[in-house]
């Protein structure tokens, strides 16, 4: 597994602080406690790589960790979105600043949306798979916390959100169940993010 050697290179807070704009990227993108760290820990089997992104005064920066040895390869942590209390200008910068990303970023191969199975596609999840299809990239789904629900009951949920999901946006978004807890579906969200990092 090419992620475990995922490394924390930096933060960016606006466009000029990204990255030089080459080699691929995969972003992650979450409601706040939906389990994108702990799913971004799992599938790079570290404990304590997405805890740079919840650092205080981070919650509005783009987090990128390098998969090593390669210089022009990211998985990009957007963080948790959600929180009706971030103030309004704030919230408008970073809507900005997200949106133009998505828009430009030529190394964006591919977008990861970490859901709560409980709680599938909201609006801002729907939002943020928009941002991707809109520009011809390729989303995937992780309907994390599957253990929560157990196998029937997650069964059905990857069903109905496979169904919604090809009404709404065709083959472009990808789906499946998983757990962090219990160390499921790990193998294949792997083996999507590898392929669009070109590993
Ligand atoms: P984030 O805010 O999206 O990064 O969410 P976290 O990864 O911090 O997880 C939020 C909460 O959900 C924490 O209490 C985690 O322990 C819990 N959690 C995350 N993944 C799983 C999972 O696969 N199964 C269960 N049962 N709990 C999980």
């Amino acid at each position: 597994n090419f992620l475990a050697r995922s490394r924390y290179r930096l933060a960016a807070h606006t466009p000029a602080q990204l990255p030089p704009d080459i080699g691929y990227e995969v972003a992650f993108a979450g409601r706040s406690n939906a389990g994108k760290s702990s799913a971004l820990n799992a599938m790079c089997q570290q404990n304590a790589l997405a805890r740079v992104s919840k650092t205080p005064g981070r919650t509005q920066q783009l987090v990128f960790f390098q998969v090593e040895p390669y210089e022009d390869r990211h998985l990009v942590d957007l963080p948790g979105y959600g929180y009706a209390k971030v103030p309004k200008d704030l919230q408008a910068h970073w809507q900005a600043f997200i949106a133009g990303y998505f828009a430009r970023r030529e190394a964006l191969r591919g977008l990861v949306v970490v859901m709560d199975i409980r709680h599938p596609l909201r609006d801002y999840d729907r939002q943020m798979l928009g941002y991707a299809v809109e520009r011809g990239l390729p989303a995937h789904v992780l309907l994390t916390k599957a253990d929560k629900l157990g196998r029937g009951g997650s069964g059905n949920v990857l069903l109905q959100v496979r169904r919604d999901l090809q009404q709404a946006y065709g083959d472009t978004v990808s789906v499946q169940t998983f757990s962090a807890l219990h160390k499921l579906g790990i193998e294949e969200a792997c083996g999507v993010v590898n392929g669009w990092l070109g590993l």
